[in-house]
């Protein structure tokens, strides 16, 4: 399943990109790799959480990445995720059980 996604004016992804570079520094989210000017160096936009399952480009779901971090990632949660939901999931049982 995947939405269209609606594509950025450069100024908007120039202001996205500055805003994360603040926040998280400027490597790559996923290696911690700095960015370079070839290719599967070069910086991306990523969604942390897949665009399918939240179509929004707002910073709280956004994170730079390296092209080769971004491709590997794909449109999948991302491991820490699934753990907390799975936590949260196994939490809710035991209390329901008790
Ligand atoms: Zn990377």
């Amino acid at each position: 399943m995947s939405t269209p996604r609606v594509s950025l004016t450069v100024e908007q992804r120039t202001s996205l990109q500055c805003r994360l570079k603040e926040r998280d520094g400027k490597r790559c989210f996923y290696c911690a790799r700095n960015f370079r000017a070839r290719p599967l160096r070069r910086k991306t936009l990523d969604h942390y959480i897949p665009h399918w399952l939240w179509p929004a480009w707002e910073v709280d779901n956004l994170v730079l990445a390296c092209e080769r971090c971004n491709l590997a990632k794909g449109d999948v949660l991302p491991w820490p995720l699934v753990w907390l939901l799975l936590a949260t999931f196994r939490q809710t049982e035991w209390e329901m059980a008790a």
